[in-house]
């Protein structure tokens, strides 16, 4: 695709990256994203039949790369709790244009074998959850009973299957989990682990968000800073959502993603597909567009490739840098719910 035929927004931001959510459940209950009080026993996660097929989001996917997306990455909800998730990986990797496939997972559900045939099925990068070492942290924060040695263990396994990258993202809540921060910058520097702090953000609506728990990502690098001296480090490419540092001693580097002190929609070339099939334009949105109706309505692939292109030449999302701005904080103007990170993915 030559410069001229990219599909841009009205803000002049490219499609570069599609986040495709495979199922809105979860074998954890994090707090910040699906608290038990509201993601429990009677609530209704959608019916196998609601979700887009595996063959649905390869021909989706097809459709996007045509206008410039070379970037995915699975989620959920967990991903790997998507049956045979494998198979959709291997049909994604054969899609012209598709150039690097990840995932964000919680890694309960990694072994050994797992790993293998994750990285074999063409998946080329992980970005694992991992918010405490400290053993209660980690409970009270995913308030479920996986032992925190199985997480470890399913890191461990992944960095030795071949991945071409391993993050770890640690949402940080100030009370919470904080204490953490210096113990996982000591458990992973060194071990080729990409550890990413995420400030607390506002997504959804049943988090409980509160500024006062945001640890800004100055305060985060600060407390870093305290033990190992870290260099800035130039970003990779254009639109790259976490700022880097790099130990001065030559022991890797980390990143810090901060969404609510340091905006960075200027840049955002991300679209999200829910597990239902409809396309948000913004983590925050409060609505997306239905593709799964146009799929399954035998639309053809190019009616269905001139309402992407509709959907997003008319994008003007920007949430982060507006957030303060609207009048109603935690909320998208004129909006009173988000959609919900779980549904979504991140
Ligand atoms: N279940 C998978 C996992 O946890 O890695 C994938 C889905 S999860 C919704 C994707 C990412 O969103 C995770 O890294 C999680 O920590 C992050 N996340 C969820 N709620 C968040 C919040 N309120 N603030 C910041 N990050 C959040
Ligand atoms: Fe599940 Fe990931 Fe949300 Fe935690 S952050 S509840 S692991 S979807
Ligand atoms: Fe992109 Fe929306 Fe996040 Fe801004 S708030 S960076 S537009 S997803």
């Amino acid at each position: 695709m030559s410069e001229s035929d990219r599909l841009t927004d009205s803000l002049n931001r490219p499609l570069h990256d599609l986040r495709v959510s495979v199922t809105d459940r979860c074998n954890f209950r994090c707090t910040y994203c699906m608290p038990r009080d509201v993601f429990g026993k009677g609530y209704k996660f959608l019916r196998q039949n609601q979700l887009l097929s595996f063959e649905e989001i390869a021909r989706l996917v097809r459709l996007f790369a045509q206008f410039g997306v070379s970037k995915l990455r699975l989620t959920g909800g967990e991903p790997l709790l998507r049956k045979d998730i494998e198979s959709l990986i291997s049909m994604l990797a054969d899609i012209a244009g598709i150039d690097d496939i990840a995932m964000t997972t919680n890694a309960s559900l990694i072994t050994k074998d797992r790993a293998r045939t994750l990285r074999d099925a063409g998946l080329q990068r992980l970005n694992i959850s991992l918010d405490a070492l400290d053993n209660d942290i980690y409970h009270q924060m995913n308030d479920v009973n996986i032992p925190l040695k199985k997480v470890l263990d399913g890191i461990e396994f992944a960095n030795n299957a071949g991945f071409s990258s391993i993050k770890v993202n640690m949402v940080v809540q100030k009370g919470v989990n904080d204490q953490d921060i210096l113990p996982m910058v000591r458990y992973f520097r060194g071990t080729g682990v990409i550890l990413r702090f995420i400030e607390f953000m506002d997504v959804g609506n049943h988090n409980q968000w509160n500024l006062d728990q945001v640890l800004t990502a100055r305060e985060i690098l600060e407390v870093i800073q305290a033990e190992f001296p870290v260099e800035t480090k130039q970003a990779s490419y254009p639109g790259e959502v976490a700022k880097k540092w790099e130990f001065s001693d030559g022991a890797g580097e980390i990143g810090i993603i901060s969404s609510i002190s340091q905006p960075f929609c200027g840049d955002c070339s991300r679209a999200r597909l829910s597990a239902i099939g409809e396309l948000f334009t913004c983590l925050f949105a409060s609505s997306g567009f239905d593709l799964r109706n146009l799929v399954r309505a035998d639309q053809t692939d190019e009616e269905i490739a001139q309402k992407l292109m509709q959907i997003w030449s008319a994008r003007s999302d920007r949430y982060s840098e507006v957030r303060f701005s609207s009048e109603n904080i935690g909320r998208p103007p004129g909006t009173s719910q988000k959609v919900e990170m779980s549904y979504i993915g991140g």
